[in-house]
C-alpha cells in the first residue's frame, strides 16, 4: 500500500467501515511506515480523548469464607468437595496458563517506530537481541537488553522489547513496571502495544479480573490492537 492510499483510508478505518482485505494491508502499512503510523496516531488520539487510562490499580480485597463447625462434621463430604475444587482449580490454572501465551509483537529489522537511535553499536546489539527474541529465546535476548547501556538509553524501542522479553522469561512484574512507564509517557509509538501486553503481564500474575479490564479498555479504543484485545476479553470470559 502506498502512503497516499493509506491517508485516504484513515477515516474509514477509524469508523470501522473499511473492508477486510484492505484493512489488513492498511494495518501492515501502519506498522511499517513511520510517517503514516504517526499520522494515524494523531487522528486516533483525538478520537480517543474520552478514554481514560488508569495506571494505578486499587488494592485487591479478599473475602474469606469461614467454614462453619457444622461443615467440619461432614468430613468425607468436605474431602470430596475439596479435591473436586482443587481439580477444577488445576484445570482453570492450566487454561489460564495457556491463555497467557502471547504472540510476539511485530518487529521489523531496523524498527523505526519512536524515531532513530544514533548509537550504531547499540543498534547492532539490539538487532542481535531481536534475533533471539524472534526465536522466543527470551533469556538470550535479555542478556543483551539488560545491559546497563540499554537501560540508560531509556529509549522506547529498547524498553518495550525488554519488557516483552521479561514477560516471556517469566518476570511479569518487572515487565509490567516497564510497560506502565511506556503507557504513562503516552509515547504513541508503543502505547497500544504496551496496553495490550500489560494484559498478559496481569494474566501471568494470576490477576485475571485486572487483565480482563485491561483488554476491555483497549478493546474500546480506536486502535489496530482493539480486535486482538476483544479476542482476549472473550477468551477470559470463557475460562
Ligand atoms: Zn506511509
Amino acid at each position: 500500500m502506498k502512503c497516499h492510499e493509506f491517508q485516504d483510508l484513515i477515516g474509514s478505518y477509524l469508523q470501522e467501515t473499511i473492508e477486510e482485505p484492505r484493512r489488513e494491508l492498511f494495518e501492515e502499512h501502519f506498522f511499517q511506515c513511520r510517517k503514516c503510523f504517526l499520522g494515524l496516531k494523531i487522528n486516533e488520539t483525538l478520537q480517543n480523548k474520552g478514554v481514560r487510562i488508569l495506571l494505578e490499580e486499587k488494592p485487591r480485597l479478599f473475602s474469606f469464607r469461614i467454614l462453619r463447625p457444622v461443615l467440619a462434621m461432614a468430613g468425607l463430604f468436605l474431602v470430596i468437595l475439596t479435591s473436586a475444587l482443587l481439580l477444577r482449580h488445576d484445570r482453570r490454572t492450566d487454561r489460564l496458563r495457556e491463555l497467557a501465551v502471547f504472540d510476539l509483537p511485530l518487529y521489523h529489522q531496523g524498527e523505526m517506530r519512536g524515531g532513530a537511535e544514533s548509537n550504531a553499536r547499540l543498534e547492532a546489539e539490539f538487532t542481535r537481541a531481536m534475533r533471539s527474541f524472534q526465536d522466543r529465546d527470551f533469556r538470550a535476548a535479555l542478556q543483551i537488553l539488560e545491559q546497563p547501556e540499554f537501560r540508560a538509553a531509556a529509549y522506547p524501542k529498547y524498553d518495550f522489547f525488554r519488557a516483552i522479553s521479561l514477560l516471556g522469561n517469566g518476570e511479569a512484574e518487572k515487565a509490567a513496571g516497564i510497560l506502565d512507564r511506556i503507557i504513562g509517557s503516552m509515547d504513541p509509538a508503543y502505547f497500544d502495544e504496551a496496553l495490550y501486553y500489560k494484559g498478559f503481564a496481569l494474566l501471568r500474575q494470576d490477576r485475571q479480573l485486572q487483565a480482563r479490564a485491561q483488554f476491555a479498555k483497549l478493546a474500546g479504543m480506536l486502535s489496530p490492537m482493539s480486535g486482538k484485545a476483544r479476542v482476549m476479553v472473550r477468551k477470559i470470559d470463557e475460562l
